[in-house]
């Protein structure tokens, strides 16, 4: 195995060492060869003769060789190895590499999309990419510590599943043991993790992922996307909201990032729209802009229900949220819909929405009229949420959650625009897999399974 990692050449000076990584880099002065040598951590510089002439760059190398101290002169303050450099004594292709299909060793934002997720493998070797990726697993390695610390734990919920609305449409499975019968993928685990607290868990995480075939947006990632799903008992809408502010306020720090206000800055619903017209806002000035400052904000107080074009109600957020406490009897009395206030609280940072959630409705008829509001019949409520009214009336503590997105806090984090740069395997923006060629078409003996004819 592998045993040292190429940042850590400068620990080694006067040593002998085996590196084992991607030729970065050639430069050939004839009787000198100089490569860059990379592999995750970094690049080390790497001095030959001509017995390196037949290397490419891309190749995979194993090199033996000997630490030296840069001279003062050639010391290279760009790089985390830039005062020694490594005098080859043997060396070995392990892994041969034809010219890549883009260059990889600068940022890649002026590369074809299509080209960068077709070759995403190649695409990741570049620094900023690596940076990426490594920077989401200490995330998300961060999250898990403090959640540990405060008691959470860590539970994964079913991917195939029935359809929970969240306002998005599904993605369906077909089933082979129930020809015509579907598995919807979840939009959220909204209701499992509801129904871990009525388990009595009390304290749930999940770095969850979920997938909405929402039509494709600038601003969102097209069919799956992460989410740290978090839901808690015996809490009201400010625990929650100062749990979350602290996990982000540690998170953050711990990577480096400068927050601009704490407390985080709270707004009404009503507030924010006379201020920013909008919901969601940039707190950041263009200065704080620039050093990428991170600018957390909470909206909380908005209206429960909105009018449906057909002239009903629906839900603005989650139809799973309580009403704040003083409108409950107006709420059960069905009375001025319009003004009910939920408990949703939603998280913003630079100019996006980072994540929302709310205080449950945790007493079956309470549930049962938000969804009479909304226009289902009692069969309807029966059949598509039966078993949440059920299990409300095993003895449910009063409960709450939310539900932070991963992916673009790292955009925030990193100060990338896009969402594909934070995700490893993102698809494309009109709904492509990398590397994969999914959607394909299903062979003829699967589709005879399913009981299935395509239609087209
Ligand atoms: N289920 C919500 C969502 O995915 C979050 C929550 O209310 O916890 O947006």
């Amino acid at each position: 195995m592998k045993t040292l990692f190429i940042d850590q050449t400068v620990d080694k000076v006067g040593q002998e060492v085996k590196l084992y990584g991607w030729v970065d880099s050639i430069r050939n002065h004839k009787k000198i060869i100089f490569l860059d040598l990379r592999d995750r951590s970094g690049v080390v510089q790497v001095v030959g003769d001509e017995k390196l002439t037949n290397i490419s760059t891309e190749d995979v190398v194993y090199i033996k060789g000997l630490v030296k101290k840069r001279p003062d002169k050639l010391v290279n303050p760009k790089i985390k190895t830039g005062t020694v450099e490594v005098e080859i004594k043997d060396f070995k292709i392990l892994g041969k590499s034809k010219t890549p299909p883009m260059p990889i060793n600068t940022a890649g934002y002026e590369i074809d999309e299509e080209i960068r997720q077709k070759y995403r493998y190649l695409d990741l070797r570049r620094r900023r990419l690596t940076n990426n990726i490594v920077i989401r697993s200490q995330f998300i390695q961060f999250i898990r510590e403090f959640l540990f610390a405060k008691k959470f734990i860590e539970i994964e919920t079913p991917i195939l599943t029935e359809s929970t609305p969240e306002g998005a449409r599904d993605f369906l499975v077909p089933s082979r043991l129930q020809p015509g019968n579907f598995y919807a993928l979840p939009q959220s685990p909204q209701q499992y993790k509801q129904l871990l607290m009525v388990a009595g868990f009390e304290r749930y995480f999940q770095i969850a992922r979920c997938f909405r075939d929402e039509d494709p947006r600038a601003d969102r990632a097209y069919g799956e996307f992460t989410q740290l799903d978090m839901e808690m008992s015996f809490v009201q809408r400010e625990d929650v909201m100062a749990i979350t502010e602290a996990l982000m306020i540690d998170v953050f720090e711990k990577m480096e990032a400068k927050i601009q206000k704490k407390p985080f800055p709270v707004f009404t619903y009503e507030e924010a729209m006379k201020k920013f017209g909008a919901d969601k806002f940039d707190l950041r000035t263009e200065d704080e802009k620039k050093q990428n400052i991170q600018a957390f904000a909470w909206v909380v107080d908005f209206p429960f229900f909105e009018k449906t074009p057909e002239g009903g109600w629906t839900f603005t957020h989650n139809p799973f949220s309580a009403a704040k406490p003083e409108f409950k009897e107006q709420l059960l009395k069905k009375e001025n819909i319009g003004e009910i206030l939920t408990t949703q609280y939603d998280l913003v940072c630079n100019g996006y929405e980072v994540g929302g959630g709310s205080i449950r409705s945790h007493e079956a008829n309470v549930l049962e009229t938000v969804f009479e509001i909304m226009g289902y019949s009692k069969e309807q409520i029966r059949e598509q949420f039966g078993h949440m009214l059920e299990a409300f009336s095993y003895g449910a503590p009063p409960h709450g959650g939310i539900a932070p997105g991963i992916d673009r806090l790292l955009t925030c984090l990193t100060g990338e625009k896009s969402l594909r740069e934070v995700i490893p395997f993102p698809m494309t923006a009109g709904g492509k897999t990398a590397v994969m060629n999914a959607p394909s078409a299903a062979r003829p003996k699967q589709l005879k399974e399913l009981g299935i004819k395509i239609n087209k």
